[in-house]
């Protein structure tokens, strides 16, 4: 079955003044709808064109880089647009008690993914994912993530933030760090809070 991208779940101001609405459409319309696009070109006429999404990632190192580009490209997005959301929300329960835990703080779990998408060289992913049910930080160059069996660091990713400079440019310009300090307003926690409960 072909792979679809799903609407925008909010408004494409909801995200204002933090991610604007022009990068909001761009991003979404376009960048998404090409991976999207792409992904089912690559994929025709093989057998990963029965395979699920999370299947493909976990057997990637068997597939041409089309397939990782525009598969991972279409998972990324697709849980970049689910954690984020206006009003903000703040991390509760068992999430922040095992944020606690393992980073100290949430301002300290803040720092790290923040550093970690800052000095991504290029074009990339920051992570936060369960791996061996405990809480990690790491980053992905591309559209690589943690459920690739490529992946340095492997795990269930539950919020992702995308270091691309199409995700910021036209608001932030080469001003990555900025980007990465805004985006902390817009993180629906509810969301992450639920994708850590079921990736353990
Ligand atoms: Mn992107």
């Amino acid at each position: 079955m072909a792979h679809t991208l799903a609407p925008l779940p909010y408004a494409y101001d909801a995200l204002e003044p933090h991610i604007d609405t022009l990068t909001m459409q761009i991003h979404h319309d376009k960048h998404h709808q090409a991976y999207v696009d792409n992904l089912n070109k690559a994929l025709a006429g093989t057998d990963g064109e029965n395979k699920s999404l999370e299947e493909l990632m976990a057997g990637i190192s068997a597939y041409p880089a089309a397939v990782r580009n525009n598969g991972g490209g279409h998972y990324n997005h697709s849980l970049f647009w689910e954690i984020l959301g206006a009003p903000g929300t703040q991390p509760s329960g068992d999430l922040l008690a095992a944020i606690n835990e393992t980073f100290g703080s949430l301002d300290a779990l803040i720092e790290k993914m923040s550093t970690a998408g800052a000095t991504r060289f290029g074009s990339g992913w920051s992570w936060l994912l369960v791996s061996g049910g405990k809480l990690a930080v790491c980053s992905t160059p591309n559209q690589d993530n943690p459920l690739m069996d490529i992946a340095e660091v492997k795990g269930t990713p539950i919020l992702g933030i995308d270091v691309w400079e199409h995700a910021y440019y036209l608001k932030y310009q080469n001003k990555r760090p900025d980007y990465l300090k805004a985006i902390w307003n817009v993180i629906n926690w509810d969301v992450v809070a639920a994708r850590y409960k079921a990736a353990l």
